[in-house]
């Protein structure tokens, strides 16, 4: 039988040799030898031409991901430790001003299926593949000793970990677990509960949109819809909204929301929370004909795959056209999109079928997108899940 090792079909190794990370079950030809779960395993094309060492996965579509393209690489905790601190540094620029930081960004970061976030004394990981789960404690180790923190705590309780066999998992890595941690971001405190939040805990991904925010917020109404723990929220009151209004369904994100208000010296007259359904809020503002200078539209990823896009379309396009409605002349829409299934340029397409229906003008300030601790490979186009647009109405 021989080594492990993949055998691409015919014509199938174009992707890696373009050094995207993934090599799909129907590119293969055979899998000699019969690799474990998490293996790392040598890839090669029809030819016999090496191609990749890439972490082995017998259920996912997904059947391997790349740890490196060299055939000399030994992908062993030298190898991988190397990559972490090559992929914590590469964050040196950027983390200035935030105690809050994706740290490791999966695939753009050369590390598959590994998401690594810190918040204050906090490192949360994501293990996402099972070439990622292989090395748990290894992950754990080097987090800790390169960031020095007390606890590393794991939220791997996400959907896509069932598409690689992996179970859902959840638990202190180093120290105990958590309680509520504090960061502060460009000067705003916020309150992550990274036991019990959504993601890891808070939406790093946002820094610079909140920022943003921030910015067109002086003197302005605003409506924060999806707004979660309020954290454009806390932006727009930081940068002087005269009142911000935040919609979300879940009474957890709208309490933890009140918190991260309580520990900054914001007036709370200016901040009002609404437990609401946003499309249904949205239309009850129309009716009250209420108008907003400056409104953040984040909802969560209404496309998880391909087969929910018609349907997810379907949602942007309503809460981006009542959005569109309650802006008043002159306002600033920011609308967002975190799902990977709808590219950039589909979503600038229903927003712009939005925009059409409204029948009010607007223009494209600026395209935007997540922060630069979640920069992605030039190889990796899948890891630029969040696409925004700035839109002002004429
Ligand atoms: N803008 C936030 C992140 C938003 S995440 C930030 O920067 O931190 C998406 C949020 O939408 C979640 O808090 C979720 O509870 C909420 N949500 C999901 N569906 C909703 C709906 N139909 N109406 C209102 N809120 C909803």
């Amino acid at each position: 039988m021989g080594d492990p090792r993949i055998i691409l079909k015919a014509g199938r190794e174009k992707s890696l040799r373009h050094r995207h990370p993934w090599v799909f079950s129907g590119a293969i030809e055979r899998v000699d030898g019969q690799p474990a779960m998490g293996d790392t395993v040598p890839v090669f094309a029809h030819d016999g031409g090496f191609l990749a060492h890439a972490g082995y996965c017998p259920q996912s579509q997904i059947r391997a991901r790349v740890w490196s393209f060299d055939s000399s690489a030994v992908v062993d905790e030298a190898f991988l430790a190397g990559r972490v601190l090559a992929s914590v540094k590469r964050r040196d620029g950027v983390r200035a001003g935030s105690t809050g930081a994706r740290l490791v960004h999966g695939e753009s970061d050369g590390l598959p299926g590994l998401v690594a976030d810190r918040y204050g004394d906090v490192v949360v990981v994501q293990l996402l593949s099972a070439g990622a789960e292989r090395w748990r404690e290894l992950w754990a180790r080097v987090l800790s000793e390169v960031e020095g923190v007390r606890h590393v705590y794991e939220r791997s309780d996400v959907e896509v970990r069932a598409l690689e066999g992996l179970p859902s998992r959840v638990g202190a890595l180093v120290g105990g677990v958590p309680g509520p941690t504090l960061i502060v971001e460009d000067a705003i405190s916020y309150e992550v509960d990274v036991a019990q939040g959504q993601k890891t805990g808070f939406y790093l991904d946002q820094r610079d949109n909140r920022a943003l925010a921030g910015e067109l917020a002086h003197g302005a109404q605003v409506l924060n819809a999806f707004c979660y723990t309020g954290g454009f929220t806390l932006a727009a009151l930081k940068g002087g909204a005269t009142h911000v209004v935040s919609v979300d369904t879940s009474a957890d994100a709208l309490e933890g929301g009140r918190r991260n208000l309580e520990l900054n010296t914001f007036d709370a007259g200016r901040a009002e929370w609404i437990e609401a359904d946003v499309f249904a809020q949205l239309r009850k503002f129309r009716d009250q004909g209420k108008q907003f200078d400056l409104i953040v539209l984040d909802p969560p990823k209404f496309a998880p795959t391909e087969k929910h896009v018609p349907n997810a379309a379907r949602a942007y396009k309503d809460i981006n056209l009542w959005a569109m409605k309650l802006l008043a002349p002159g306002g600033n829409l920011l609308t967002f999109s975190c799902s990977g299934a709808i590219g950039p340029e589909f979503f600038r397409k229903i927003v712009a079928g939005a925009a059409a229906d409204s029948r009010v003008d607007l223009q494209v300030q600026r395209t935007l997108g997540a922060s630069r601790d979640h920069a992605v490979s030039i190889h990796f186009p899948e890891g630029e899940y969040l696409k925004g647009l700035w839109l002002k109405a004429g």
